[in-house]
């Protein structure tokens, strides 16, 4: 079994599902007590999102950059960012170690092309869901379309990330207005919704809509622990 690195506490609520599930893929696959090896470097998350709101990019590829270097000295395989947003400076990670990172977006992105969805409504913080970095890739790459909420839903659904889900808080409001943005997206001709912030599946999940739900944390997860069970090979899959 390889060693999963996870760069996480962004924020610790949504790494806390990481280690949950792949530790339960573990087990699902080998049985016994058979757990994740792991190597997890959780970050403080306040500085990171400050840097993030004054668009300091650099500012943050360079903690994480060091992060990912400590999670690869402690003896990881391969290394997953356990973040949409902080995917914008994956690449810079990348360069700063030697071993490779599996993109949330390409673990999405499988998930889409194995399902048929070419056309996919994307909520996730603004940087996620406005810049490129995100959407760019799974159109470029996948030749997926990506709809995205208009503005006034957009800051609600960031809003809510930064200053409910990933101080923990949960509300039943909050949770409506995801579905409702859901629906929306749908109505538009979403085939499917990506919930591209990992702490979105802490407050909605596939029970509480029709809308089909592609929760990040639980695809990237999963994508983690068969590559660690050596069931896909990294490299014939990365170009
Ligand atoms: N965990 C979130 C994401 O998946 C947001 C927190 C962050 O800015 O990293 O995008």
């Amino acid at each position: 079994m390889k060693t999963i690195g996870l760069l996480g506490g962004m924020s610790w609520e949504s790494t806390l599902g990481y280690y949950r599930a792949i530790n339960e893929g573990v087990k699902q696959n080998l049985g016994g007590l058979h757990s994740a090896k792991i190597a997890l470097y959780s970050v403080d998350f306040e500085p990171i999102e400050r840097l993030q709101h004054k668009g300091d990019w650099e500012g943050t590829a360079r903690i994480l950059s060091e992060a990912a270097q400590s999670v690869q000295s402690a003896g990881a395989d391969f290394l997953l960012i356990c973040t949409n947003t902080m995917h914008k400076v994956a690449s810079q990670i990348e360069r700063a170690i030697k071993i490779p990172v599996l993109h949330i977006a390409d673990a999405t992105a499988e998930v889409l092309v194995h399902k048929g969805i070419k056309k996919v409504g994307l909520l996730g913080t603004a940087f996620t869901m406005e810049q490129d970095f995100y959407k760019g890739r799974l159109s470029d790459k996948y030749g997926v379309e990506v709809l995205i909420p208009n503005k006034e839903a957009r800051q609600i659904v960031h809003k809510i990330i930064y200053q409910e889900l990933c101080h923990g808080k949960f509300e039943v409001d909050s949770k409506t207005e995801y579905l409702r943005i859901i629906d929306l997206l749908a109505t538009q001709g979403a085939e499917a919704v990506i919930l591209g912030c990992t702490e979105i599946g802490l407050l909605v999940n596939q029970e509480d809509t029709r809308v089909t739900l592609l929760d990040t944390t639980a695809i990237h997860a999963e994508k983690a622990v068969a590559v660690a069970l050596e069931e896909w090979d990294f490299n014939s899959a990365i170009d």
